[in-house]
């Protein structure tokens, strides 16, 4: 059987639409406009465009990007004191801060500064930690994405075995949490993990969050596996070689238009979600 494509692109729109409606109510009701606040710091191209696309997916639901750019010698004193100005102000809803930060800022303690009911980047050390418990809290965005397409398309998690590539904070981690709490098996492998070839020939559902260029081969794949590719390195390559893995899977996320896409839908649920809370008083 053909495998199923797993399209983020068409439900990252589904999402939208959703949303739409969702944000006009709290305006409707509240007469106020939600806000999103972005911060970048420096000029990195992928981040602009990342921070770019996320404004402009605010103003398609109807929400309002608040765009805060600092300067790449930024210190991680002055970036927490926006983070505390945007926390103490009311208008804004969620907050988001572009991974990844300056070498010289403490990225970690810039994330866990942000309020936990303005996390919807789900970045912040308590939000990972509520999550993992099963607590309501923010997710992190893109294993957030990943969550929502298996459901969407009603892939089974409880009892599978599912192989994450990847440990990083905002994405390895959080996503084998969510995988463990969603019932499956979880392994998560990294750079230092032996017999990795063997390890994903068991996976049920493969992740790949690796950074590197067709990372997974097609050797390591089970037949009728599930291949998530939350990979997007420059000339829009995922880290799985899907051209060759994608025929032996039973469904796939491509790249672009797979996890991408789920991933600024994710910012924009969870910012609604923030604004709910907040002005229809849920
Ligand atoms: P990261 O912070 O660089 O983490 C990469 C992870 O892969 C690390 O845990 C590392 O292991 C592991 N790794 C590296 N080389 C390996 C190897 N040879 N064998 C096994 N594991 C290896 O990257 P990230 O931020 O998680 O991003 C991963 C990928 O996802 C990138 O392609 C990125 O562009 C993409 N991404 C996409 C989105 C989206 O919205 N679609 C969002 C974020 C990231 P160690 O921990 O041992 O170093």
């Amino acid at each position: 059987m053909e495998p199923v494509i797993l399209n983020g692109k068409a439900l990252s729109i589904q999402i939208e639409e959703e949303l739409k409606e969702r944000v006009a109510k709290i305006k409707e009701e509240s007469g106020v406009t939600p806000v999103l606040a972005t911060i970048i710091v420096g000029d990195n191209p992928a981040s602009v465009t990342y921070v770019r696309m996320k404004g402009n997916a605010c103003r398609r639901v109807g929400m309002e990007p608040l765009k805060v750019e600092l300067p790449e010698e930024t210190t991680t004193e002055e970036l927490l004191a926006v983070i505390d100005k945007l926390n103490a102000d009311d208008k804004v809803c969620g907050i988001l801060l572009q991974h990844p930060v300056p070498k010289q800022i403490d990225e970690r303690k810039c994330f866990n500064r942000v309020l936990m009911e303005k996390d919807v980047d789900g970045t912040n050390v308590s939000s990972f930690g509520a999550v993992t418990m099963g607590q309501d809290a923010y997710k992190c965005a893109t294993p957030a994405g990943i969550m929502e397409i298996l459901r969407r398309y009603n892939i089974e998690t409880t009892g599978k075995n599912a192989v994450v590539i990847g440990r990083s904070p905002i994405l390895g981690k959080p996503v084998a949490m969510l995988l463990l709490n969603a019932n499956s098996t979880v392994t998560i492998c990294h750079s230092k993990t032996k017999n990795l070839p063997e390890i994903v020939k068991q996976a049920d559902i493969v992740v790949a969050a690796v950074g590197v260029p067709k990372f997974v081969k097609a050797s390591w794949i089970k037949k009728g596996a599930v291949l998530i590719d939350a990979g997007y390195n420059e000339g829009n390559i995922g880290d799985i070689d899907l051209e060759n893995c994608a025929p032996l899977s039973s469904a796939y996320t491509p790249v672009p238009g797979g996890v991408g896409p789920m991933t600024i839908a994710m910012l924009m649920s969870q910012t609604v979600d923030s604004a709910e809370k907040k002005y229809l008083k849920k």
